[in-house]
């Protein structure tokens, strides 16, 4: 696993390259062993910190926490997550397979063995793991434990046995996040989404954030210099940041008078006056602008110098403009195209 990491390169992708490789290859990975068998806590631990370490350093070295904590990392989108598997979960959840079957007293040759071997009394929900029974057994009893505080027996055999759905039921009971559709749209810059996803969750390393933890950390805005630098400030009260955001409401005729990340997501959510592919633009401007607006204050912290909002609004619109061009469908472009053509000629 760690070599796949070495072989692809992963310090050079991007936020979102990263998520998809841990997505796609390494959770796939463990998924599959997960299911034939119990894995190790501490393998299991070891493939949480590489994941870990991977999303946020872009390596499979050293341990990092990140800015987000594993567990909620591991939710779904839909609960402001990005959607990856707990790999400890997973695998208890795998395992609850042998307790459905032994509870549902499948006709095999295992079940019946375990039966006859650990459950002469017949009673398998109530049953406790003997101290000189197997490590295999003590950890099928300890599965059993857990989906015992959530479900009784009957409605459980009565359900039969998904993973999927079970993992759901046990792991991913939380509030939904409204603005979910928002940051992860398909028309949105991928490399935007991942900071955009960042900012929504306050979880971008500002200097106040950073200042938590070592106090000696200047709290003052790097493209102001006037007010302290949290997410409030950066999106959009700093006057550099709510220039770019009035530059951009003009050039889209965009008319509201919010000024932040959760009100301007609201008026897109409320607004019924407008059609859906000029929403999905907006959008794509407001990922871009926390986009951008992020890069600016980086350049300026590593290089001591802030771009002149001309150039930071005109970055912006060259990478609307070009994705606009290239990724939204042909019918939409068609039934928008007098105010689309209108919108990018204004470049
Ligand atoms: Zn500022």
């Amino acid at each position: 696993m760690v070599q796949m990491i070495h072989i692809r390169s992963s310090r050079n992708l991007s936020y979102m390259g990263r998520v998809t490789l841990i997505n796609s290859v390494l959770i796939s990975i463990h998924s599959y062993w997960a299911q034939i068998m119990i894995l190790p806590k501490l393998l299991l631990r070891r493939m949480e910190s590489i994941c870990q370490a991977l999303l946020w350093k872009g390596t499979a070295k050293g341990s990092s926490p990140g800015q987000v904590a594993w567990e909620n990392v591991c939710l779904p989108q839909s609960t402001g997550g990005l959607g990856f598997r707990n790999v400890i979960n997973w695998n208890t959840v795998a395992m609850g397979k042998y307790v459905w079957a032994i509870a549902a007293k499948k006709d095999n040759l295992w079940v019946r063995w375990i039966h006859s071997v650990y459950l002469s009394n017949g009673n398998w929900w109530n049953n406790s793991a003997l101290p000189n029974c197997s490590w295999y057994w003590k950890k099928i009893v300890a599965v059993k434990d857990i989906i015992k505080t959530k479900i009784d027996l009957s409605t459980f055999i009565a359900e039969g046995y998904s993973i999927q759905q079970r993992y759901a039921f046990l792991y991913l009971i939380t509030n939904r996040v409204q603005w979910n559709n928002y940051v992860w749209g398909r028309l949105n810059i991928p490399k935007h989404r991942f900071i955009f996803w960042l900012a929504m969750k306050e979880k971008l390393r500002t200097r106040v954030q950073i200042s938590k933890y070592d106090p000696s950390i200047d709290h003052s805005c790097l493209l102001c210099g006037d007010q302290d630098e949290d997410e409030q400030h950066l999106f959009f009260a700093c006057p550099y940041s709510r220039s770019c955001l009035a530059r951009l409401k003009t050039w889209l005729s965009w008319r509201t008078r919010a000024k932040d990340n959760g009100r301007l997501l609201l008026w897109i959510d409320k607004a019924k006056q407008i059609i859906k592919v000029r929403k999905q633009i907006i959008i794509v401007v407001l990922a871009a602008l926390v986009y951008h607006i992020w890069l600016v204050r980086n350049y300026a912290l590593w290089n001591h110098k802030v771009w002149c909002i001309n150039h930071t609004v005109q970055r912006m619109q060259n990478e609307v403009k070009f994705r606009m061009f290239h990724i939204m469908p042909r019918k939409a472009k068609n039934v928008y195209r007098d105010w689309f053509e209108y919108t990018c000629s204004v470049i």
